[in-house]
């Protein structure tokens, strides 16, 4: 059910992720607040977005309702959590709810609203941050800022990081006022957000930290690389990047999402969910000690519900949103819970991971190829720093083109995961289906997801199928009422 958001602000993963993300990071993250949300835990994604959209995220899974974003949306006030026939879930007839969400006319009205805004939103966010850079090009502050860096100190790395922060730091504050309105002021409209505007910026700034760091640190790597051999650098960059997200990956549950947000081990709250996830995972064959499963205080940010999982090896978690403990039925938790054990079980961040660095391996050569157009004029920029701007150019654009890509492949998993939810909880919740179809429900209304995506949009960025498809799966799903096991789960 819930998709991992996965997310949406894979800004931070998009510097990290593509470029190593960090390039990139530099040229998508047009709302922190997005990047600061736990839909996207900044480094937690693995992938590169824009704006608040993010395009999949290897590093985090969501549970995700809305578009791809992941989070930040909730409950308005006066939208009950669920209407009644989310209430006729439980207990209903399945077939009424091929229908997919749901909602009242007063419902769909502002869900299509808000929908209609964030998809604008996010075009305009991809343009602005590709036109930004491309103007720092043209007007030459690339040059400026690599003159400035080379006064500043005779070490590559300090000249990196001034470069980056000049450049960087330029971008953001151009880009602040969109920001502020797109994370801040629409969230606060619809009711779907929880800050203050001091909290906003406070995230904001923490995230452009985490940026720079980043973004320092991996332009550092490809300022050495291209140093060495200008015609080879992409494929030589792409394998140097691949330790720096995995490491990425490892830390950011442990480092940088408990920058934005409080973890508390679920068992510490509620011991009788934690036993019933036990007694879920057991039977799927998992073991998913009780310390790795964490609830968080998203009610501090956030009215939007969500769960996620993120992180490699020792760092691997599951965590759910207070918000969602307090808005679902035990039931229905447990199968938002089934859908984020799929991704756990099933290894969805390390294919994830694999399949969307292969993608990346062919947008640095699309990079490569790009760049000697746009530096053909200037030759030797790309050694000296000067190219930087041009360099986040084509980060931005190619990560708003490649952005279906990436969807597509995180759809794919989605999918995956809420059926493998539908399956772990057989067995252990009397109506699983009726479960997910009245958890998926309230979902929807709580966090506006759009009822009715234009098939292009959700081409374009969607990383989890539009929760109309994903409740009319769970209506459908019955595998077990024709005498047959799971596909995942065998009895
Ligand atoms: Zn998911």
């Amino acid at each position: 059910m819930p998709q991992i958001v996965c997310l949406t602000n894979r800004l931070a993963v998009t510097l990290i992720a593509m470029a190593s993300s960090a390039l990139l990071a530099t040229a998508l993250p047009a709302t922190p607040a997005a990047a600061a949300t736990p839909n996207f835990p900044p480094f937690a994604t693995g992938s590169l977005s824009i704006g608040r959209h993010a395009v999949p995220a290897q590093s985090a899974k969501f549970i995700q309702t809305a578009a791809q974003r992941p989070p930040s949306r909730g409950p308005q006030q006066g939208s009950e959590p669920a209407n009644a026939h989310a209430q006729a879930a439980n207990g209903g007839n399945a077939d009424q709810w091929n229908a997919g969400l749901v909602l009242t006319p007063q419902q769909r009205q502002r869900a299509v609203a808000f929908a209609r805004l964030d998809y604008g939103l996010y075009f305009i966010g991809s343009a602005l941050a590709i036109g930004v850079y491309l103007v720092m090009w043209l007007t030459g502050a690339g040059e400026r800022a690599a003159y400035l860096a080379r006064r500043a100190s005779r070490y590559l790395f300090l000249q990196s990081l001034v470069a980056f922060v000049l450049v960087y730091g330029i971008a953001q504050m151009v880009r602040l006022p969109f920001a502020f309105y797109a994370g801040f002021v629409v969230d606060r409209r619809f009711g779907l957000s929880r800050e203050t505007a001091a909290m906003w910026f406070a995230d904001w700034a923490k995230y452009a930290a985490l940026i720079v760091v980043a973004g320092a640190i991996i332009f550092y790597v490809f300022g050495c690389i291209v140093r060495r051999n200008s015609a080879g650098w992409w494929w030589r960059f792409w394998l140097a990047q691949i330790p720096l997200v995995v490491a990425v990956i490892f830390v950011a549950p442990l480092v940088v999402d408990p920058l934005f947000y409080r973890f508390t081990p679920l068992a510490n709250t509620q011991p009788e969910l934690t036993q019933q996830i036990e007694r879920m995972t057991r039977r799927a064959g998992l073991n998913i000690p009780a310390s790795h499963i964490f609830s968080m205080n998203a009610s501090s940010k956030t009215t939007e519900l969500n769960a996620y999982v993120s992180g490699l090896g020792a760092s691997k978690r599951v965590v759910v949103w207070d918000t969602t403990l307090a808005a679902l039925t035990p039931e229905q938790t447990l199968l938002v819970l089934g859908h984020e054990t799929g991704h756990y079980a099933l290894h969805h961040i390390p294919k994830e991971f694999a399949i969307d660095e292969l993608i990346v391996l062919g947008l640095f050569y699309a990079c490569y190829l790009a760049l000697k157009g746009l530096l053909r004029s200037r030759p030797g920029a790309i050694q000296n720093l000067a190219a930087l701007p041009a360099l986040l150019t084509m980060v931005a654009a190619l990560a708003f083109l490649s952005s279906p890509l990436f969807c597509a492949v995180s759809r794919y998993y989605e999918h995956q995961a809420d059926q493998y939810g539908l399956e772990v909880a057989h067995g252990i919740v009397a109506d699983p289906n009726a479960a997910e179809i009245a958890a998926d429900q309230k979902l929807g209304v709580r966090d506006l997801s759009d009822p009715d995506p234009p098939g292009w949009i959700v081409f374009w960025l969607y990383t989890h199928p539009p929760i109309a498809e994903r409740i009319r799966f769970a209506a459908n799903y019955r595998p077990w009422a024709q005498g047959k096991h799971g596909e995942f789960v065998s009895e």
